[in-house]
Parts: structure tokens; C-alpha cells; sequence
């Protein structure tokens, strides 16, 4: 006879514990079958170890901090085994014998093996069928993802599974994958004392959060002194030659652009996969990913089969986990309640913090909303300089026609428990004006809230932008000159043709002020600054000897630091402009170039001297993230004559997409070709598909660049 139950839940970890307690009482029968340790991933080896191991490596960091703020000698030296049996003390010492006991109170029956799906209502473990007479609930988690590298299989490395409950300190440590697991536990080895280096192959670490969150936290990361490698795909992987000094786990890492990372050991974080063996054969319906694919509301995969937790892909959190079983568990007692996945908070637990709720800003544009956003750095708060915490970040993002906030990030100590209060304000919908209207306590961290949210109400009410009648000048600026004249908006008078090359780039600020103050302290020239009624200013600013200017203003560049990223800003010598840049602490990468179209970038500057050939990237304080790009010579036929910067700006962003669509099939060509007729085109009133035909006719016809 096989063994019946109301329910039979297979996975024991956060979200078959939680199905358990919310059952206990109910009357319903259930069985939990869990082939490991009861409480799964998070305690034993996710969240509770890896936290541990950052408190000791902040520990170690306050200390260094004292030096500054407190005393004039700290001396300290890492005694290992006594963080990593701490570690292991926190971690259980993968003993779950308590929460087996806690689990079979409520009334539970574990079973103890590897359980499988038989069909939608048998799950067989050591080939008992367990039956479930009114539902299955799948939490079986998920499993580290291990990519197919070449050479992979040949050396021995770490999953999260080693690396959260570490024996030994890796002398260097090499991790491929920046996502959260990555650089968490990237953090608290170097704070360790490993020598660390993140490989991250995509375009940008933390790429699931917030441009702005990553930019904030790099320079924390590096300070850390561990090394950041984006952007650049690890291809090859192999052992390091044995020699007297050369341990077994070391590794030698070979990226696309050639370059070479050596390591004692190599930890594998690039993301997680659903454990789909143990169901997958019953025919249950999946993600493209793979996940278990179920009704975000119900929970249910199809009547009867419900899924919680990692396995849905739903979101990888422990707290997920959680709500998603006490949702089940209520369906179960009859109650008609449903998920909502508005309002799941995300924390990376660095030092500092990284949470986030709700939408990015490119998420919330993505579905159409009227987006309006507000940013601050929480280190210029007072409690910053109280704490002595530099480079944060805050950005909150609204939706104007409804007045409500739909997306926040933050970037400070303790950001994770900042965030609750735009947790709840996104649940329940708050409006943005009572939101403006909450006291934060001076001077805690949250303080810095206040006047974003002001702001972002404030923003929220104002009708969506339009054109001002008239132009003053701001007494105090420099008086226009005929090219800035037609460029601002609404200029009285016939409008002077002006050739405004591409090299005028229009960027994104936060605040207007302190980008302004930023570049001038690079000594660029301020061309103009107007402000019309209060809504409404533009700067205008050249790099000395550059033939560039940017632009950015209120009301102009509304839009968040780093979400116009593919416009260069163009400037006559790269190594001039790194120097100007590091002077003034930016965060300046190294010149790099390409061998060829298509191909990844290499170190250094273009060895043939070619125009167009040499390339930096940099961010300034508000978080606008540049590619600089060295042009020597410039090709003919560029240039716009009577845009506004409005438009100049919509136009930029609208051709940025349409070239993103082009280039993928185009011919090798330099962009600005492209870029130089479809904006032209479009300002004679052409379509955008007959603009983006033009530019695929200059690209197809060639240019014959010119001297500046
Ligand atoms: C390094 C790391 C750090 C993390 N940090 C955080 C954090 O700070 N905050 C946070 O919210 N989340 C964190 N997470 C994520 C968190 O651990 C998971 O989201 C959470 O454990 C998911 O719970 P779950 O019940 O879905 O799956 P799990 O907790 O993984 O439980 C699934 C259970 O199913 C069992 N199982 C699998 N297959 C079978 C089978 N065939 N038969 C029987 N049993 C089976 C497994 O043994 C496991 O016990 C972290 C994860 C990692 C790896």
C-alpha cells in the first residue's frame, strides 16, 4: 500500500519548512522529503555562513577604519580558524538534527532520500510512493550553474557549497561571475586577506540591479583591493603546472582579450540552476530557463502541483522562499490568497549594503510607464560624514500618472534595512505626496530618503515637459556665442545654422550644480548656462583644446546618470583626458582599443594611431559612466543646424536605438557615419526608417575623413 498524505512537499529546505509550519493545525496531512539537510541551501551553505564570513571581514575593516577616525596604532592579524569556525558553528556544523525535530512537531512526516516525481501526484523516494490526495508543492531548490568553459572539468573548484563555509584562506582566489554571490563573498575573502579577482563576462557586475549600484560600489570593492574584470568572458580554463610552491586547486584563466588570471583557487558563482531531475519527467510545464513554470499569483503549475521557492525563478531569495509557502500553505486551508511579486525586496550584503525593490528605471520605461526619477548620494547626507561613508548611492523611480513609486535602489550601510519603508510604500501604492511628506530621524541613514522622495513628488506633479516661451540669460555665465545661441531651446531670432557635430554629446545628471562644478574643476569651459523659468536650464561644457562639448541641464537630461550609455564623449587626446580625470578622482579606466570590428578590446592605445582607434571609459561623481574616445581626424558632412537640445537629445537617443538594430548586420564602419545622416535626415523631417536607410547608405558609400 502506498503511503497517503494530504499534501507531499519534496524539498525540505526554506520553503518546505515554512509549508510545514503554515500546515501545522490545519488538519491536513503532509510529508516532507528532503534528501539533504533539513533547512536547505541557506542556512548550511547560502545566506546565514556567507553573512557570517562578511561580519568578520567588516569587523577587520572597522579596525582599519579606526585609524582614521579614533586611534593612532590598530594592529591586528587574521586568525583563520577561528573565523571559520565560527563560520561552521553559525552554518550548524551542517548538523540539522533540531530543525528535523522542529519540522516533525508541527506534525510533519520526513522522509529522508532522493525523492522524484513520479507523476503530478506521487512523489517516490527509496521506492516508496508517497501520494497526495489533494496536492504536491515542488521546493527543491536550485544548484550553483557550472558554465561550459573548456578545461573547466580539469581543475578542482568551488561552488558556493566550499566557498560559505571555507577550511582554508586561499592565498588568491579567482571568481568567476559578479553577481551578488560573487562579490559578496569576493568582499569578505580580500577583506580576509586573499588577493581576489572577479571575472564578470557580461557588460557590467550586479548586471540585475541598477547601473548606478555597481558604479557605487566598485570603488568600496576595489579599495578592498580586489580586482574587477568586466566585460571579459573567461574562454579557457587549466591547471597551473605542479611545481614545489603550486597547489592543486591553483588555476590559470584564460579571458577573450587575452589576458591571463592566475589563482590559488577558483570559486564558481555564475548563477544557479533549477533542480529539474527530480520532476522533470512528469511533464510539467518550464521556464525557457528551465524553472518550474507556475502562475505567479496561485503558485500552481497546474492544479494540484504547486511551486515555492528558487525553483520557480521566480526570484532566489530566502525570504521569497518563505512567502511563497505561506502563500501555499493558506490556498491549502481553503483561504483564496494570492503572491504579489511588486514589493520583494533584493539585498546584496556588501559593505556598504546594496538593496533594491520593485523596477529599474530602464524596467519601468521598458513597460511604458511616464518615469520619473530622483537621485542623491547618501554620503553627502550628514550622517555620511558622521560615518565617514564615501560613494553611495540612491534612486527611486516613479510612475507620474500615477503618482506612486515603483522602484528603489540603495547603495549605503545598511541599505537593507532602509529599504523596508519603500518596500511598503510600493505594496500599498502610497502616493508620492504623503511619501514626500514622511519625517525621517536626524541623523539617521534613512534621513537621506526625505528630500529624494520630496523631489520625486515634486517631479511627479509637474506636467510633462514642455517647450518655454522664452530665454533669460543667468547673469553670471558667459555670453553665447552664435553655436550655443541655436542650440537653446526656443531661441528668438532666425536660427544661425550651426554645425554642432556629434561631438556634442548630451549626458544625464542628477544634479545639475554639481556636474557643473565637477567638469569645471577639470577646467572645461563652461560655453553657456541658461536657465528658462524654473524648470528649465542647459550647460554647455568644452574640454580645453577638445573640438567636443557636452551638454546636460533640468529639464533637458531628466533622466538618471548612466541610462544614455552608448554616446561617447569625444576628446582630442585620451591621455590628457585621463590625467585631467584622475587628478580630480574619477574613476578612470585604462586607454584600450580593438584589433578589429567586432573583436574585444585590448590594453593600451591604438599602436597604429588611427583616428577613432583609442578608447577609455570613466565616471564622474554623480555616476554618469563615460567611453571616452580619442578622434584625431574628423569625417566630412557631419553636423546638425538648428536642433534644440530637446530634440537633439530624443533624436541621439532614438538613432542610439536604431544603430543598436543596424549594427548587428552592418558592414564595418564608424558609427558616426551612420549616426551623421540619420540625425540629418530626421531634422529634414524624414522618417525614422527613412533616415536609418540614408545612414545605411553613407555607411555603405564611405567617407573620407578629414584633418580637425
Ligand atoms: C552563497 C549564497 C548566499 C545567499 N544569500 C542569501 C541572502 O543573503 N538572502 C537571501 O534571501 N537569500 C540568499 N540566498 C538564496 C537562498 O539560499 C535561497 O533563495 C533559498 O535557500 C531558497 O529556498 P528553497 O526552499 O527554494 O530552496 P532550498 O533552500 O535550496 O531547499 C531545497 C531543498 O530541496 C532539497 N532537494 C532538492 N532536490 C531534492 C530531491 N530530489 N529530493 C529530496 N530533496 C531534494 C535540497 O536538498 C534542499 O534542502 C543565498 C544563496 C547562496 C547560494
Amino acid at each position: 500500500m502506498p503511503h497517503e498524505f494530504d499534501v507531499v512537499c519534496l524539498g525540505g529546505g526554506v520553503a518546505g519548512e515554512a509549508i510545514a509550519a503554515g500546515l501545522q493545525g490545519s488538519g491536513l496531512t503532509l510529508a516532507v522529503v528532503e534528501r539533504e539537510l533539513v533547512g536547505g541551501e541557506c542556512p548550511y551553505w547560502g545566506c546565514v555562513p556567507s553573512k557570517t564570513l562578511l561580519r568578520s571581514g567588516e569587523t577587520l575593516s572597522e579596525a582599519d577604519r579606526a585609524r582614521v577616525l579614533a586611534a593612532s596604532r590598530v594592529d591586528w592579524t587574521v586568525d583563520f580558524p577561528k573565523v571559520s569556525t565560527r563560520v561552521r558553528w553559525m552554518a550548524r556544523n551542517l548538523d540539522d538534527s533540531r530543525p528535523a525535530a522542529a519540522m516533525e512537531a508541527t506534525g510533519a512526516r520526513l522522509f529522508r532520500g532522493e525523492g522524484t516525481l513520479t507523476n503530478p501526484r506521487t512523489v517516490t523516494v527509496g521506492g516508496e510512493p508517497l501520494v497526495a490526495r489533494r496536492a504536491v508543492v515542488i521546493a527543491n531548490g536550485s544548484t550553483a550553474a557550472i558554465p561550459a568553459i573548456p578545461g573547466l572539468d580539469t581543475v578542482d573548484f568551488w561552488t558556493n557549497r566550499q566557498a560559505a563555509i571555507p577550511s582554508e584562506l586561499p592565498i588568491s582566489l579567482a571568481i568567476l561571475g559578479g553577481g551578488a554571490i560573487g562579490v559578496e563573498l569576493g568582499q569578505a575573502f580580500a577583506r580576509l586577506g586573499s588577493r581576489v579577482t572577479v571575472i564578470e563576462a557580461g557588460p557590467r557586475f550586479l548586471g540585475l540591479e541598477e547601473p548606478e549600484a555597481g558604479t557605487a560600489l566598485r570603488p568600496h570593492l576595489e579599495a578592498d583591493g580586489m580586482m574587477l574584470v568586466v566585460g571579459d568572458p573567461c574562454v579557457a580554463v587549466e591547471p597551473q603546472i605542479m611545481g614545489p610552491s603550486v597547489q592543486r586547486s591553483a588555476v590559470v584563466l584564460h579571458l577573450k582579450s587575452g589576458a591571463v588570471v592566475r589563482a590559488d583557487r577558483l570559486l564558481v558563482a555564475t548563477g544557479r540552476r533549477p533542480n529539474v531531475e527530480a520532476w522533470q519527467s512528469a511533464g510539467l510545464p518550464q521556464t525557457e530557463r528551465g524553472w518550474l513554470k507556475v502562475d505567479p499569483a496561485t503558485l500552481e503549475a497546474q492544479p494540484g502541483v504547486f511551486g515555492a521557492g528558487d525553483i520557480t525563478g521566480l526570484g532566489g531569495f530566502t525570504h521569497l522562499a518563505y512567502y511563497h509557502a505561506q502563500v501555499i500553505a493558506r490556498r491549502l486551508r481553503g483561504i483564496d490568497e494570492r503572491a504579489d511579486h511588486t514589493a520583494i525586496p533584493r539585498v546584496t550584503f556588501t559593505d556598504p549594503e546594496i538593496a533594491s525593490v520593485g523596477l529599474s528605471e530602464a524596467a519601468a520605461r521598458a513597460r511604458g510607464l511616464d518615469v520619473v526619477v530622483a537621485s542623491a548620494d547618501p554620503a553627502e547626507a550628514v550622517r555620511g560624514y558622521i560615518h565617514d561613508f564615501h560613494r553611495g548611492a540612491l534612486k527611486l523611480v516613479a510612475d507620474r500618472e500615477r503618482g506612486v513609486l515603483v522602484g528603489a535602489t540603495l547603495v549605503t550601510p545598511r541599505a537593507g534595512e532602509i529599504v523596508g519603508e519603500l518596500v511598503l510604500a510600493i505594496k500599498l501604492g502610497t502616493p508620492l505626496k504623503t511619501l514626500a511628506d514622511v519625517v525621517h530621524p536626524f541623523p539617521a541613514f534613512n534621513r537621506v530618503l526625505g528630500a529624494s522622495l520630496e523631489e520625486l513628488a515634486m517631479k511627479a506633479a509637474q506636467q510633462p515637459r514642455r517647450r518655454p516661451d522664452s530665454i533669460h540669460h543667468d547673469k553670471t555665465e558667459v555670453t553665447m556665442s552664435p553655436t550655443q545661441a541655436s542650440t537653446a531651446p526656443g531661441t528668438q531670432g532666425p536660427a544661425t545654422t550651426v554645425d554642432l557635430k556629434l561631438e556634442v554629446v548630451v549626458i544625464p545628471v542628477s544634479d545639475v550644480g554639481r556636474a557643473k562644478r565637477f567638469y569645471e574643476g577639470l577646467g572645461w569651459r563652461v560655453d553657456a548656462d541658461f536657465t528658462a523659468g524654473e524648470n528649465w536650464r542647459a550647460v554647455q561644457m568644452t574640454p580645453p583644446g577638445s573640438p567636443c562639448s557636452i551638454h546636460f541641464g533640468k529639464g533637458i537630461t531628466a533622466a538618471a546618470p548612466g541610462s544614455v550609455k552608448n554616446l561617447y564623449l569625444v576628446v582630442s587626446d585620451i591621455e590628457a583626458a585621463r590625467q585631467a580625470l584622475l587628478a580630480r578622482g574619477a574613476d578612470v579606466g585604462g586607454a584600450f582599443h580593438f584589433a578589429g570590428f567586432g573583436t574585444p578590446p585590448l590594453p593600451g592605445p591604438d599602436p597604429n594611431g588611427n583616428s577613432y582607434g583609442t578608447y577609455a571609459t570613466f565616471s564622474d561623481p554623480d555616476g554618469n559612466s563615460w567611453l571616452l574616445q580619442e578622434v584625431k581626424t574628423r569625417l566630412p558632412g557631419r553636423g546638425f543646424s538648428n536642433l534644440d537640445l530637446a530634440t537633439l537629445t530624443e533624436l541621439l537617443r532614438e538613432a542610439e536605438m536604431r544603430h543598436g538594430q543596424y549594427e548587428p548586420t552592418a558592414p564595418k564602419h564608424h558609427w558616426s557615419e551612420w549616426y551623421g545622416a540619420y540625425i540629418a535626415a530626421r531634422e529634414q523631417g524624414r522618417t525614422p526608417d527613412e533616415a536609418a536607410k540614408d545612414g545605411a547608405l553613407r555607411v555603405e558609400r564611405g567617407g573620407e575623413p578629414v584633418r580637425v
